[in-house]
């Protein structure tokens, strides 16, 4: 189903994030792709969906030559992949339903078939009773639901989870991973990116081990890998380097969370660089910062008729903003 025929992709003279990667997935395999931060394994998936190019090699999905897709087929050749980002990218005003029912309104599907993949969806992931909630009102695990379900919705041909079990507790990452199992059962591809072993080491599936965009092992069972031959303290190792990316996170969230805020009381909606005709309908309804946009209710986006279309430019302004 995917094959990445000696796969190179450098950032800059000195960053090479992948580095001859050779790799075949077949249909309906479950495999983890597991690494420390910095391994490669975002630009695997940036270049799996076509969000960028490798500077040498082929990709392939099924029969697809996934680098020379023409620009304007690549929103059809997504379709076929469903996939849960690491910071999930739910609609915040929109219900866990809404979410699910959104990616099959974009898709034009008619109303009854909306209503019955949504429903039946709601129940795979388990979350029919939480429905009604919105984002902010559900748990990392419950979040994590949505996003699966939403990914879910077109029928994607695999799913790719990154870092579905992200800072969630045990019992939350273990009910994914059975969700997880449960989708695959169905007869869809799974592709899990992850650095939690402990999740990895419980499930015995095939495990693909990258370090320093090469892979460094792949196996079927648990989370391991090998150095110069010899096979090292992998718990020691993931620690030092979460400790070390954490601090470095901290610091980075720190002063983007400062230049953000200076620029916010600048004039925080013109950042969405939205239309100037629906920049002006916000205003006129007092949505004037980013906060009263993000908590927009249904019945807003009727008093200040909002449209669909205007919605979505909305949702993609922000989900362009986030990935920023
Ligand atoms: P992982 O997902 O395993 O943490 P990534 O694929 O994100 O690893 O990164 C692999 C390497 O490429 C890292 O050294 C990272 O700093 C670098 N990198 C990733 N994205 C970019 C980018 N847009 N520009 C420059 N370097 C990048």
């Amino acid at each position: 189903m995917i094959d990445f025929k000696n796969v190179t992709k450098i950032y800059s003279e000195n960053i090479v994030a992948l580095d001859s990667i050779n790799l075949a997935i077949q249909a309906k395999e479950f495999a983890f792709i597991v690494g420390p931060s910095g391994a490669g394994k975002s630009t695997l998936l940036k270049l799996l969906i076509r969000q960028d190019f490798p500077n040498q090699g082929e990709i392939y999905f099924e029969d697809i030559d996934v680098v020379n897709i023409p620009k304007k087929l690549i929103s059809i050749y997504r379709q076929q992949m469903g996939v849960t980002f690491q910071d999930l990218k739910l609609i915040e005003c929109r219900t866990a339903r809404e979410n699910v029912e959104f990616a099959l309104e974009i898709t034009n599907k008619p109303r009854n078939e909306i209503h019955d993949t949504t429903q039946y969806l709601l129940e795979l992931v388990n979350l029919k009773d939480r429905e009604d909630l919105l984002p902010k009102q559900l748990s990392g695990g419950e979040k994590q639901k949505v996003a699966i379900a939403r990914a879910l919705a077109n029928d994607p041909k695999i799913l790719i989870a990154d870092e579905p079990t992200g800072n969630l507790d045990p019992y939350s990452a273990l009910e994914i991973l059975d969700i997880l199992k449960t989708v695959n059962s169905l007869g869809t591809t799974v592709l899990a990116i992850t650095h939690d072993h402990d999740i990895v080491n419980k499930m015995k599936k095939r495990v693909i081990a990258l370090e320093k965009g090469k892979i460094v092992s792949d196996e079927i069972g648990g989370y391991k890998y090998i150095k110069g031959g010899e096979k090292i303290d992998i718990e020691k190792e993931v620690k030092e380097q979460k400790e070390k990316t954490d601090n470095k996170e901290e610091k980075k969230t720190e002063k983007k969370g400062i230049k953000k805020k200076k620029k916010e009381e600048k004039n925080e909606i013109s950042i969405l660089k939205l239309s100037k005709s629906l920049e002006k309908k916000l205003l006129d309804n007092k949505f004037d910062t980013f906060d009263k946009l993000l908590d927009i209710t249904e019945e807003d986006i009727e008093k200040a008729k909002i449209t669909q279309k205007q919605l979505e430019e909305i949702t993609k302004a922000i989900a362009k903003l986030k990935e920023k």
